[in-house]
């Protein structure tokens, strides 16, 4: 059985959902769950309506309806020849629509948007492509089941998780099983949507934008997948983003450690939750292009590859706080759990840490709702400094440590192009080397030390 996801792109316009259906009507294996992402662009119109409606000009959000139900009714009438199917799906689009608009009228009365709304308000997006494809495939004559999966927490564990934890998400998984199972076992293919219900704390908090792909790892546990492949825009995982380097080349091969690596140090290509399900099941994750569907993609496995290069990817994270705090007795016991817990307190999850004998920094993600109220309570005890706009380089690779001089040519790299580095960290298993520096040098920063590891432009 695979798993198989197909993200934003790969459902982004007609011409996109045509060719991701052909890959699944084609695909070798008989048995698969399908799993998509929102048509792209459609979570942001979703998360714009909910603002609006929130905010002065309230009734703006009719105007991010109006667009994404023109955006799939367009698709529909390209997609659904037969007219039982076609007018199927535009009651569905159209009650869905008004369905929100409901919901969003409400919250302009009640004037801010819980956790709780915002999944119930992004759910649409997967709502309507995974329908928008199911029709599509079944006007094709092929045997489908339009799966939603946005009650299926609320259905089982309201009352007996109150986290989103890794056992929440185990006892998630062994649900999504008993749903999936007799389906394949009729050689109907599900497809589902990858939005998955309104987890505590909400999904965004909890898991993160990009959620479908964790959703696609869950399903392949589920189902005792032998392979979940992430189908999305580019041929595979690169040696660095190609946004900013244009000839990063694919990786043929990563392991399950240096895939989760480099998802956490910010590759936008896989959500970093994707990796653990497979690897309790050891299952080969395969990243694939939806446009060139020949093309070998990344295959993350157990091991990877043993290949002559330790380091195989470089990463950038922007957008980042970085918060030094000081106290006169930096070395007394208890203090790095005392603001340790004051992070957690406030639900501030923390990507680097580098102390001396007076200060410790550590990074942030920008922009965090609870910063100011955790500033206010360290200021009782400490001194904290605070610099936004940081940017992480990182360079990625299973056991760079034994390979002498990777370090050196990383800072090195840096400083030779006049980049000032702010805070260095060595991930402890020994597979990433990190720098903090200014946001403006993000990008030329990838660039040179991308030159100086591949030795392209
Ligand atoms: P999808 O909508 O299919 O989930 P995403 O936009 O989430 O796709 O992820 C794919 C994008 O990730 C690529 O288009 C690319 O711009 C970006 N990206 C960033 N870093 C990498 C990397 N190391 N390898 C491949 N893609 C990367
Ligand atoms: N559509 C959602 C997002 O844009 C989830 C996903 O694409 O996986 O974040
Ligand atoms: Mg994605």
């Amino acid at each position: 059985m695979f798993s198989l996801k197909f993200g934003g792109t790969s459902m982004g316009n007609a011409e996109a959902i045509a060719q991701t259906a052909e890959i699944i009507i084609s695909h070798p294996e008989k048995h698969k769950v399908v799993i998509v992402s929102a048509m792209s662009g459609v979570t942001d119109l979703l998360i714009s309506a909910a603002e609006c409606a929130t905010q002065i000009n309230k009734v703006c959000y009719k105007n991010y309806l109006q667009q994404i139900e023109e955006k799939h009714i367009t698709a529909l009438g390209e997609l659904v020849k037969n007219t039982d199917l076609y007018t199927e799906g535009e009651n569905f689009i159209k009650s869905k629509i008004s369905g929100l608009s409901g919901f969003l009228h409400a919250l302009t009365v009640i004037g801010e948007v819980s956790p709780r709304s915002n999944d119930e308000i992004i759910s649409l997006g997967e709502i309507l492509s995974a329908k928008l494809l199911s029709l599509h495939v079944k006007d094709r004559n092929e045997k489908t089941e339009f799966i939603s999966l946005e009650n299926i927490v609320s259905d089982m564990f309201e009352h007996e998780h109150t986290k989103a934890d890794k056992h929440f998400f185990e006892c998630f998984s062994h649900k999504l099983g008993k749903l999936l199972t007799p389906l394949l076992e009729e050689n109907i293919t599900p497809i589902c949507t990858g939005f998955f219900g309104k987890i505590p704390g909400g999904i965004v908090n909890a898991v993160g934008r990009g959620y479908s792909d964790f959703t696609a790892a869950l399903v392949g546990k589920a189902c005792n997948a032998t392979e979940i492949q992430i189908w999305t825009d580019v041929s595979g995982i690169l040696s660095t983003d190609p946004r900013i380097v244009k000839d990063a080349h694919v990786i043929d091969e990563l392991s399950f450690n240096e895939a989760t690596e480099l998802a956490n140090l910010g590759a936008k290509v896989i959500h970093p939750q994707t990796i653990w399900p497979a690897v309790k099941n050891d299952i080969v994750v395969r990243i694939k292009n939806t446009m060139a569907p020949n093309d070998m993609g990344t295959a993350i496995t157990k091991l990877g590859k043993n290949s002559n290069h330790s380091f195989k990817s470089i990463t950038v994270q922007k957008n980042i706080t970085v918060l030094t705090i000081r106290s006169s007795n930096m070395s007394e016991s208890g203090i790095l759990i005392d603001l340790f817990q004051n992070f957690a307190l406030y639900n501030i999850s923390i990507d680097l840490v580098s102390t001396s004998e007076s200060s410790i920094s550590v990074t942030i993600q920008d922009g965090h709702r609870n910063l100011s109220q955790l500033i206010t309570k360290l200021e009782k005890t400490y001194v904290v400094e605070i610099v936004h706009n940081k940017s992480i380089i990182a360079i990625v690779g299973n056991e760079m440590l034994h390979n002498m001089g990777v370090a050196g040519r990383f800072f090195s790299a840096l400083a030779n192009a006049k980049i000032n580095i702010k805070m260095i960290s060595q991930g402890a298993n020994e597979s990433n080397i990190s720098a903090v520096i200014a946001g403006k040098d993000a990008n030329n920063a990838v660039k040179v030390v991308h030159t100086e590891f591949f030795h392209t432009a």
